[in-house]
């Protein structure tokens, strides 16, 4: 797995530092991350889009997707190469480009439940810890505090209500989906609240916030209220450092 560099320069090429955010569905963290990747001159990279592709690979080979044993097998014959730009990541599943394939419903089901499969994590777990190495990264995902970079220099558990996520990702799914039938807001929530519990209750890394995460609940806030709150957690962390 290879990473491509960010189009834009690095506003703080020196400190190198990791930024972590974790928290459920909906919560918000893509957006974050993107932002605080274009502020800080750092490059964004989205994990949860590499359980997608994942995922995406054993739906296309047919495989049971609650089987351990042929999960790791395919695991063993596939690549993924992220390319972190300004917005989302384009994600490449052994050479083919199939960012635009990993948001369907069928994918984000699939990816909840590749992703419980220690033999999976492990895997994924080696490749982000490669991916973020050399530092000036924000990555996002469920166990990037905790487990990926327990050491990262600023961890940020994002969270709000799940009546408000579920909204929030109901508004995306209408403004993106021109291929699946629109969805009621009370199935949106549904799903959200299954794959929630399926990150919480894994035995592997669980979904939690890491002891030294600053919580943020963006549930009463506006998108500019979280983005300045997130901004100035950096900051803070980074004048702390200094
Ligand atoms: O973040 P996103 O919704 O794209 O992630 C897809 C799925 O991948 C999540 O539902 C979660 O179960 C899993 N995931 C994970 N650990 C990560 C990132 C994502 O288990 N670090």
């Amino acid at each position: 797995m290879t990473v491509e560099s960010p189009s834009q320069a690095s506003v703080i090429p020196s400190r190198k530092i990791i930024v972590a955010i974790d928290g459920p569905a909906g919560a918000g963290k893509s957006t974050i991350a993107r932002h605080l990747a274009r502020h800080f001159g750092l490059l964004n990279l989205e994990t949860g889009a590499m359980y997608r592709a994942f995922a995406l690979k054993a739906l296309r080979a047919g495989l049971s997707l609650d089987e351990s044993a042929g999960l790791e097998s395919l695991s063993a014959k596939t690549t993924i190469h992220l390319a972190p730009g300004e917005g989302e990541n384009r994600v490449f599943l052994d050479g083919e480009d199939v960012t635009r394939q990993l948001r369907n419903s069928e994918v984000t089901d699939a990816a909840s439940r590749v992703s419980v499969f220690p033999a999976v994590r492990a895997w994924m777990v080696c490749l982000q810890q490669e991916l973020g190495a050399k530092g000036g990264v924000v990555m996002e995902g469920r166990d990037i505090g905790t487990v990926v970079f327990p050491n990262a220099d600023v961890k940020i558990f994002l969270d709000a209500a799940p009546e408000v996520r579920g909204m929030r990702r109901f508004e995306q799914m209408g403004a993106r989906s021109s291929t699946e039938p629109m969805r009621q807001p009370e199935e949106v929530i549904r799903e959200l609240r299954e794959r929630d519990q399926r990150d919480r209750s894994r035995a592997d890394s669980p979904l939690r916030a890491a002891a030294d995460a600053m919580l943020l609940d963006s549930t009463g806030m506006t998108l500019e209220e979280v983005l300045r709150a997130a901004e100035k957690i950096v900051e803070e962390k980074l004048a702390s450092r200094a």
